[in-house]
């Protein structure tokens, strides 16, 4: 329920609700305080009474009993609140004040008198009093004096303030909330004004950025990562756009060609020589963007794999040989030397399709980019936090300003030369992708062997994995 309200309406309701235990924790201390103080003085005065009475008291004539001038003193008198009495060691009574009437005042209690004694207790007919039990001798004469005070005054009072902080309550906790209210509203400006700068951010216009608060506060950090996340966006937006016109830009290449060639074909009435070359040049073109988009479909399919693929432990050594073996073909087309070598029992945590997809990719540029007569060679390796597998050749090697760009997409160091070669500059953004989600990675280097090295490097597999 709390929940669905606004923060700025929490933040007042939560904070006038800890204002509000405050001042009731406030009240009651308070009220305690003045209830302790009242019954304080109540005592003093009560001594007051006692001494009093102890000086207006008289033996008669056999000291048996008291008579009292109490009466008699002037501007004293006996208020109906206070009743006096005077006793025995036995709590017979030697003298008693009139206010008492036929009622007698509370006995000492036996094992706790020790000569003084406050008390709160209740007379005959519901009247609650304080009495001040004291062991005076009187005249020499040992005698116990009780003076008692109706406690209703204080009680009156206290009562009075109690309502008083009652009826202030209500005012207290409106102002405890307008004060919360504006204290929060105060406090979450910046994330409106935050919010409203955001509203402005669209696809089209993602270069905006929020301003910073001057303060290095909780809400600077907010500004500075949503900064970040905008950044972000803002560059894979880019990346996205660059992509899709580079790819229609490669499929227009092949399919203006082919529209020219079918055109001049249908212009007048051709052998079917012609025709038949015509039709094996469309289907060239056809095939290399079915090639385009078989690889645009990879990617798309990279860039959706979100959830972690499961890796298993594969012989790397053999899945080289293998390889080695399938595209020998091409090398030999080329009178080069293709080799695989390296530790036998090199055994990676990899995933099989998309790991050949790499080892396949980087073999078959070797052949390609390496001129006729060449060596290439694919070695596996271990090292110290996992395996490696090496493609080097002995061909053109790719110059230092190229080997951070020759992973992006559609980057061809050489376009026509690569185009002839049937590439689509899509082939190592693909590789470096299949590493990456099996947590490993592809990189170049130069190669001993004076041409390229493109290194692949995997989370090696636990010995019998
Ligand atoms: P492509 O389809 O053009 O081969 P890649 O992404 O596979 O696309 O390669 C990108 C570029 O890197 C290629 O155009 C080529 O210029 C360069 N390249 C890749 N492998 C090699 C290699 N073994 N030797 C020299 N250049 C290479």
């Amino acid at each position: 329920m709390l929940r669905r309200l606004s923060i700025r309406v929490r933040l007042a309701l939560l904070g006038s609700a800890v204002s509000a235990l405050v001042v009731l924790g406030y009240a009651v201390l308070a009220v305690t305080f003045l209830e302790r103080g009242l019954l304080d003085s109540l005592d003093q005065r009560l001594v007051i009474d006692a001494e009093l009475l102890e000086r207006s008291l008289l033996w008669d004539g056999e000291r048996t009993r008291l008579v009292g001038a109490v009466e008699a003193r002037p501007g004293a008198g006996f208020e109906d609140s206070l009743w006096s009495e005077v006793v025995d060691a036995e709590d017979r009574p030697l003298w008693r004040s009139p206010s008492l009437g036929a009622r007698r005042l509370p006995a000492a209690s036996e094992r706790a008198f020790a000569g003084r004694e406050f008390r709160t207790a209740l007379l005959a007919g519901g009247v609650e009093v304080r009495l001040l039990i004291l062991s005076e001798p009187i005249d020499g004469k040992p005698a116990v004096l009780k003076v008692a005070r109706a406690t209703e005054p204080h009680h009156r009072e206290v009562g009075v303030v109690r309502t008083q902080l009652f009826l202030a309550a209500p005012a207290a906790l409106l102002l405890a909330l307008l004060g919360a209210w504006f204290l929060a509203g105060r406090a979450l400006r910046p994330v409106e004004r935050m919010r409203e700068e955001l509203e402005q951010v669209t696809a089209e216009q993602l270069s905006a950025r929020l301003a910073l608060p001057p303060a290095r506060d909780e809400l600077a950090k907010l500004a500075a990562t949503v900064n970040g996340v905008l950044a972000r966006l803002e560059r894979s937006f880019e990346t996205l756009r660059q992509f899709t016109s580079d790819a229609s830009h490669e499929l227009r290449t092949p399919l203006a060609a082919m529209r020219a060639e079918l055109e001049v074909c249908l212009r007048e009435a051709r052998s079917a020589e012609d025709y038949r070359s015509a039709l094996g040049s469309a289907l060239e073109e056809i095939s290399r963007m079915t090639q385009l988009v078989d690889q645009l479909l990879a990617l798309s399919r990279d860039d959706d794999a979100r959830a972690p693929i499961a890796l298993h432990a594969l012989d790397l050594r053999g899945l080289c040989a293998e390889i080695v073996g399938e595209l020998e073909v091409l090398a030999e087309e080329k009178q080069q030397r293709l080799e695989c070598s390296g530790d036998a029992a090199v055994m990676a945590l990899a995933d099989e399709p998309l790991l050949r997809r790499v080892l396949v990719n980087l073999v078959h540029n070797a052949i390609r980019y390496t001129p006729e007569g060449g060596h290439i060679e694919v070695r596996t390796e271990r090292a110290a936090d996992g395996v490696l597998v090496h493609v080097d050749d002995d061909g053109p090697g790719i110059a230092p300003e190229h080997r951070a760009r020759v992973f992006d997409r559609f980057y061809r160091i050489d376009k026509s030369r690569s185009r002839e070669h049937g590439g689509t500059g899509l082939g190592l953004a693909i590789a470096r992708g299949a590493a990456r989600r099996m947590q490993g990675t592809l990189d170049v280097a130069a190669s001993p062997l004076g041409g390229a090295r493109f290194t692949l490097a995997l989370r090696a597999a636990e010995e019998g994995g």
